[in-house]
């Protein structure tokens, strides 16, 4: 039943609005709401989506109390429902609940998180479309396309939209996902029969971050299951984001997915510059307990400048020496320690799998047929994860292709060595160093 006297209300309350929003505002989110019912205690509105809900209530909770019956809290008296629950349940209870399923669980590094993103100008306005992305997921830019170098930051703010948003908005479902992992995802579907079961979980999710895209080039049967992933959750105003080392128009991918990503904001990641540098130095070194004079933190910054994963290299490097020989920084001590990675991070030669094979053999004295072969043998199940760890770090190439060089393994398996290897050489220093030498003579 809708009470006489509120319906005036609720339709002066739109025109309130009307006036002091745009069109386009207007239309996208306010005229989809529908009063279902009201009294003198209460409105039930009904709202296409968990956002539009919010929307209202984030930008116009003080018009709606001048204008809509309020509860003893002194908050509007709103019950809201959620268009689609409506249809398959005749509760109208809190819309919160109605979006049953639940939340899950997302894998983001924990370190990559907008505290601990350095701003600058190469990267303020691609921080700020991120935040307001995971501030307003699907209200502000729609997909957030971003795409600059390697070592920049990209998948780092990528993780933070997605904690800020799990924070922020508990209820919605998230998934970040490499675009390596999407495609293995795809296949194992497939061969389990189960690919309607993927696609509805794609498709219901709220926020899709999505990583390194350029690995879509030349997949063609796969391009265009994202594409359709895309268009099922761009049409329902959920979230997407993309990241890739090219803007869209670069990327070797048919017309329709560069129109789909062109469609939202296309941000991108820039080089910082030798004061962000400089601050990301200070806040990396002093999260791990290191004291890095502000000259010394300069001299780094001006050697190392097109990346910003080689400065925090730098940063481990450093960090180990201090902790072996308790000797004080200066830039002589500093410069020892990185003389390689100063060299190396002038444009390198082409790194390839079949170098580290050989350097790895070389130092753990293996074959390298044995390397790529399958035996668990201690020795040369560590030599080969080594190769693995190294070949992640030094190519700058799609996991699967790497993994594939080692005698046909998948990315999983490279995903796991290289995470016991980075373990290991932290408290192994024997690992440690056979690793760093194989890195030396690899670069050499
Ligand atoms: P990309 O995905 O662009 O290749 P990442 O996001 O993996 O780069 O960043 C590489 C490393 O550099 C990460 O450890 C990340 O935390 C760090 N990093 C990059 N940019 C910044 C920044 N502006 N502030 C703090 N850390 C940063
Ligand atoms: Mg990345």
């Amino acid at each position: 039943m809708i009470d006489c006297d509120i319906k005036t209300s609720w339709t002066q309350f739109l025109e309130f609005i009307e006036n002091r929003c745009s069109s386009a505002e207007f239309e996208n989110w306010i005229a989809p709401i529908r009063l279902v019912e009201s009294s003198p205690e209460e409105v039930i509105l009904e709202v296409p989506n968990i956002f539009v809900q919010e929307y209202l209530l984030d930008n116009f909770k003080e018009v709606l109390c001048n204008f809509l019956p309020l509860r003893g809290s002194g908050e509007p008296a709103i019950r809201f429902q959620i268009a689609e629950a409506v249809k398959s349940s005749s509760s109208a209870s809190s819309p919160i609940e109605s979006v049953e399923e639940p939340v899950l669980e997302v894998k983001l590094n924990h370190l990559y998180t907008f505290e601990n993103f350095i701003e600058g100008p190469s990267n303020q306005f691609v921080k700020s479309a991120a935040f307001g992305v995971a501030a307003r997921p699907g209200k502000s830019y729609n997909p957030l396309f971003i795409h600059g170098g390697v070592g920049l930051g990209k998948t780092h703010l990528l993780h933070s939209i997605g904690h800020y948003a799990s924070e922020h908005h508990k209820k919605l479902r998230i998934q970040a996902i490499t675009t390596e992992a999407f495609i293995n995802d795809i296949v194992d579907h497939l061969r389990n029969k189960s690919i309607d079961k993927m696609k509805r979980f794609y498709r219901n999710l709220d926020i899709l971050l999505v990583d390194d895209i350029q690995f879509l080039q030349n997949r063609l049967n796969f391009e265009e299951e994202f594409c359709n992933t895309f268009e099922a959750l761009l049409n329902q105003n959920k979230q997407i984001v993309i990241t890739s080392d090219k803007p869209p128009a670069q990327l070797k991918l048919s017309e329709r997915m560069v129109a789909r990503m062109e469609w939202g904001l296309v941000a991108h990641m820039g080089v910082p510059d030798l004061e962000t540098r400089v601050a990301i130095i200070k806040h990396k070194s002093e999260r791990r307990g290191l004291d890095i004079p502000n000259q010394i933190a300069f001299f780094i910054a001006e050697h190392i400048y097109n990346n910003v994963r080689q400065i925090e290299g730098a940063i481990n490097r450093l960090c180990a020496h201090s902790r072996l020989m308790s000797a004080t920084l200066n830039e002589d001590v500093v410069e020892k320690i990185l003389s390689e990675m100063f060299q190396s991070s002038a444009p390198n030669k082409k790194i390839s799998v079949e170098g580290i094979l050989k350097s790895v053999a070389a130092v753990f004295e293996v074959r390298i047929s044995e390397l790529k072969g399958e035996s668990r043998h201690k020795e040369i199940a560590q030599a080969r994860q080594v190769a693995m760890y190294l070949a992640k770090e030094m190519i700058n190439d799609s996991l699967m292709k790497i993994a594939a060089s080692f005698g046909g393994k998948t990315h999983s398996t490279l995903l796991h060595a290289w995470k016991k290897i980075t373990d290991q050489i932290q408290v192994n220093e024997t690992l440690r160093r056979q690793v760093q030498m194989v890195r030396r003579n690899i670069e050499s």
